[in-house]
């Protein structure tokens, strides 16, 4: 490293030049006592809200809740069409408002609680309509599509690296789910036959997670990929 002011070679431990006493400043080396030269949080938290912002977004979601139940238990007499909106927002706030309320919301809790309430609202429609077929097709569908996507979550949330991994395994999991899907609603529904729409996704998600972990197991090969696409 030389002076910025007169140019006279410095030794890595220097703080003031020893000839003209201009400041040091080297880049890597951060002193106790010295300021750093730049912010250590580059992004600061966004997602930090105030209480009255999660409070009017609370109401948001409450109020059309409450109006709808109203009307139809005044029309009605009893809860009928209401009970799949008031689901539908129930469904949204645990999924997309709740979590907003933490200020580090942990995905890993998150991601589960959404399919949970998600997998409860189908079961209701199910009650409802006194239809058969929640146990059969969509609690397992739900459920591990679920499971796969909280398994990813929680290997993206705790191991550093190997992102692309890990989800081009998922990606690839998901794709051979795809058969599952399709036999239970062949076993399920009587009008549908076996035709292999499967495939097709399967195909193609194959496709895209392979490419996903060729990609997170080739470094150069991710390197130019990156850079053609500068990210
Ligand atoms: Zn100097």
């Amino acid at each position: 490293m030389y002076c910025v002011q007169c140019g006279v070679k410095l030794s890595d431990n220097e703080q003031k030049c020893p000839l003209c006493g201009t400041a040091v400043y080297h880049p890597d080396i951060i002193w106790e006592d010295e300021e750093p030269l730049y912010p250590k949080n580059k992004y600061p938290d966004k997602r930090k809200r105030s209480f009255f912002t999660q409070a009017l977004l609370t109401a948001a979601v409450l109020l059309p809740l409450l109006i709808v139940l109203f009307c139809d238990l005044r029309f009605n007499g009893r809860m009928s069409w209401s009970g799949y909106v008031v689901g539908a927002l129930l469904l949204f706030y645990v999924s997309v408002i709740l979590p907003t309320w933490f200020k580090k919301p942990n995905p890993v809790i998150f991601v589960p609680c959404g399919f949970t309430a998600a997998i409860l609202y189908l079961l209701y429609i199910n009650g409802v309509t006194g239809g058969d077929w929640f146990l059969p097709f969509a609690f397992p569908v739900a459920g591990g599509v679920g499971l796969i996507v909280t398994a990813m979550t929680a290997l993206l949330h705790y191991l550093h690296g190997g992102k692309l991994i890990v989800v081009g395994s998922t990606t690839i999991a998901l794709g051979l789910f795809m058969i599952l899907v399709e036999l239970l609603m062949t076993v399920t529904f009587a009008s549908i036959s076996f035709i292999g729409w499967c495939f097709y996704p399967l195909v193609t998600l194959l496709i895209v997670g392979g490419l996903l972990l060729f990609l997170g197991c080739n470094r150069p090969a991710r390197e130019s990929v990156q850079r053609k696409f500068f990210i």
